[in-house]
């Protein structure tokens, strides 16, 4: 079926911008009195489980869930500015991100009650880390061809198979994964496919680093042998992972976090090309600016459109697709504008060490969270164009 994209022209409320004033408070705390080092987070890691608690107990993980799992029922353009924020400072939220972002909100959905008065407070105190079990070896983007086999067992399933990529596996207490419990019938291939909560502490599991081309460990393989899982472990309807996924996927390409990557890079360029860039450099970062706002205006709306519960998903795909050519293509463009700074090299260090990173990340970029080609057709089937 086809539909138009539909960007509403949404502006952040003035509670949101009051939060950004506490927020940005909190976060200048932090760096001033060594919290946090945002040049560590950027060049080592973000993992850092003390200041997910902090975070935690200013009330800013889980923000949008309800109280009684530990939420504060505030609005998902409160989160934003929050995400925003951290992400603009180069704050550490590996620890708790992925679980705020996407598994929290799948465990009030689909998780039996008791698992959510236990696991949900766990998250908002900043204490609780998750990671996302799709890809397989032969399984990216076709996640429907995914084949690690949940078999029926007593009392629970039976796990076996790879994921492949799990960013955050050899971090987490625990994995959201789809795994297959039938074959896919001949009317319906993504028919066969189960959500799971899985304890990753436990025997059956053996999580092996992969290392990325900045040499970093961010992602894993997680091998499964005989892994047990509980009944009250299945998320949501058996064979049906693919009714549940949809609107999840929006939430997790839309956010802020899917532009700013290498924002770090944009700041660093406008210091070191400093107070009177010649017309080249003062056009080229006036068009960066000028992209990166209107992508974070199409970012707001998108949040603010499923703040109203609408479910935005090809404005969702237009907005990582965009926004992550637009971080993709920072570090190039910005090498390009400082190419003839005449600097001091003591001046440009920072930056040419920031710009050396963002480089060898840059290629991943687009392939994370979804690739650009499959994202586009999304978007055309969305638009009635295949
Ligand atoms: C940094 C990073 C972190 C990640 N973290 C996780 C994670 O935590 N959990 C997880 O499950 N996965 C994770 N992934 C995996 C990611 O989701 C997959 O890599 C991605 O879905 C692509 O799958 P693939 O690598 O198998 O490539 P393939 O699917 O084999 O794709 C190869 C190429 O073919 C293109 N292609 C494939 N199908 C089509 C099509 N139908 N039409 C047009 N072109 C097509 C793709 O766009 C791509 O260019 C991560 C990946 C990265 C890079």
């Amino acid at each position: 079926m086809s539909q138009a994209i539909q960007f509403d022209p949404i502006r952040l409320p003035p509670e949101a911008e009051e939060l950004r004033l506490e927020v940005r408070d909190f976060l200048s705390e932090e760096i001033a009195n060594g919290g946090f080092d945002p040049h560590r987070t950027i060049m080592k890691s973000g993992f850092d489980r003390e200041f997910s608690k902090r975070v935690g107990a200013r009330g800013w993980i889980g923000m949008t869930w309800p109280k009684k799992y530990g939420g504060h029922e505030r609005s998902f353009l409160e989160r934003y500015v929050v995400t925003e924020e951290f992400r603009s400072q180069n704050a550490p939220v590996t620890s708790h991100f992925t679980a705020d972002r996407q598994s929290g909100p799948v465990l009030l959905k689909y998780a039996e009650e008791h698992i959510k008065e236990d696991i949900l407070p766990k998250i908002t105190a900043g204490d609780c880390c998750f990671c996302i079990g799709l890809s397989e070896p032969n399984s990216g983007s076709d996640l429907f061809a995914a084949s690690t086999k949940a078999t029926r067992t007593d009392g629970g399933y039976l796990i076996n198979g790879t994921k492949l990529w799990t960013s955050n596996a050899h971090q987490a207490e625990y994995m959201i994964g789809l795994f297959r419990t039938s074959p896919p019938t001949k009317e319906n291939r993504r028919h066969g496919l189960t959500q799971f909560l899985v304890n990753l502490k436990q025997p059956g599991i053996t999580v092996n680093p992969v290392r990325n081309m900045a040499g970093k460990h961010d992602f894993n393989e997680v091998l499964f042998e005989d892994l047990f899982i509980p009944d009250d472990h299945l998320l949501g309807e058996v064979d049906s992972a693919w009714k549940q996924a949809t609107s999840e996927l929006a939430y997790e390409r839309s956010g802020p976090e899917r532009f700013l990557e290498t924002f770090y890079v944009l700041p660093e360029l406008v210091r070191v090309i400093g107070q009177k860039p010649d017309a080249r450099a003062a056009e080229g970062i006036g068009r960066l600016v000028a992209q990166l706002h209107t992508l974070r205006r199409m970012s707001v709306s998108v949040n603010g459109m499923l703040q109203a519960g609408k479910e935005p998903v090809i404005e969702g795909s237009i907005v990582k697709d965009v926004g992550t050519i637009w971080e993709q293509s920072l570090p190039a463009k910005a090498r390009d504008l400082a190419a003839f700074v005449d600097d001091t090299p003591s001046n440009r260090s920072n930056f040419d060490e920031l710009l050396q990173y963002a480089t060898n990340i840059a290629p991943k970029l687009t392939i994370q969270g979804g690739t650009t080609e499959v994202l586009r057709g999304i978007i055309a089937r969305g638009l009635g164009l295949r």
